[in-house]
């Protein structure tokens, strides 16, 4: 039998990677040749996770052969997807995004829940399908909860990442807060980083109603520490807006400590970010935005709102 790839979203967060591999683990569990892949480079939060378990990377890959069977985990939009996802034939999907420009011709397993983290819903696979859950695979799926939720203090986490957590840290006896900080705090060293590497860390496109628009994320225990580097940043955004052709790019700086962010909006549609949290942009185009750390649940849902 061929081959399966399974993968996250393009500029992969710890959740696409740690996903990947674990839900590598249950298709193997089932006799199912498959392998892990990524669609980008590893973030530090995530190499300090394999670090911490001595486990390698996942290959990467920028596109795949025409009848490639992929299983996707942690996305299903298009545009955050493989180049030239149209040629392969999508058997799962394991995510807990909202669904949009996503269509197969063929029946599929489609796994959505709306928790905090794909991880959240793997960690349930494994426990109804009796699956033994190892030291390696109980760090990944709790670094996994722990980046996505920013330490189950964003919005978007549930009780039942709540729980998942605790289950975990119970299993794996360690100190979850201590080891999340301190993985949360290695994501946050942006310096190796160029501008434009800074903006395409966790950076995810959208196409709603004709206007193609990206959002992208740092997150940081700073703001000032990234927004000094402002000009060089709007000038890489400003370059993939004339690139990309984009309508709006959205940069947040998430400041994981006092849970906020301060973002800077460009582009033809930047007063969006005006209508849509009733704030002013200054001189520097970026405002803070109060309380905010989600792009999934707090700033997604409200750009479409006002689009
Ligand atoms: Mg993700
Ligand atoms: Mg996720
Ligand atoms: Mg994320």
């Amino acid at each position: 039998m061929e081959k399966i790839l399974i993968f996250g979203h393009k500029n992969p967060d710890t959740d696409s990677i740690c996903s990947s591999i674990v839900m590598e683990k249950i298709a193997k569990h089932y006799g199912i040749d498959a392998e892990a892949v990524r669609l980008g480079n590893l973030n530090k939060e995530t190499e300090y996770i394999l670090n911490y378990i001595e486990l390698e990377a996942p290959r990467q890959i920028s596109e795949v052969q025409e009848g490639q069977k992929v299983i996707l985990v942690d996305h299903n939009e298009k545009e955050q997807s493989i180049d030239g996802r149209e040629k392969s034939e999508i058997i799962a999907v394991i995510d807990h995004h909202r669904i949009a420009s996503f269509e197969t011709p063929m029946s599929l397993y489609y796994m959505c829940k709306p928790y905090g983290c794909t991880a959240t819903i793997l960690y349930e696979i494994l426990k109804k399908e009796n699956i033994e859950i190892d030291r390696n695979t109980a760090v990944l799926l709790l670094s996994a909860i722990i980046s996505d939720t920013l330490l189950l203090k964003s919005p978007t986490c549930t009780e039942k990442d709540k729980e998942v957590y605790c289950e975990l840290e119970k299993m794996l006896e360690i100190n979850a807060e201590e080891y999340g900080l301190e993985m949360l705090k290695a994501g946050t060293d942006l310096s190796v980083y160029s501008a434009d590497e800074v903006i395409n860390l966790d950076a995810k496109e959208f196409n709603e109603k004709n206007k193609k628009i990206v959002i992208a994320q740092v997150n940081t225990a700073d703001i000032e520490d990234v927004f000094v580097r402002r000009e060089e940043i709007e000038f890489a955004m400003e370059k993939q807006i004339a690139d990309k052709k984009l309508d709006l790019y959205v940069f947040l700086i998430t400041d994981i400590i006092n849970t906020n962010s301060k973002v800077i909006s460009l582009g033809a549609e930047k007063e969006i970010i005006e209508k849509a949290f009733n704030v002013k942009l200054d001189e520097n185009d970026s405002a803070m935005l109060e309380g905010v750390v989600s792009r999934k649940k707090q700033v997604v849902p409200k750009i479409l709102e006002v689009l």
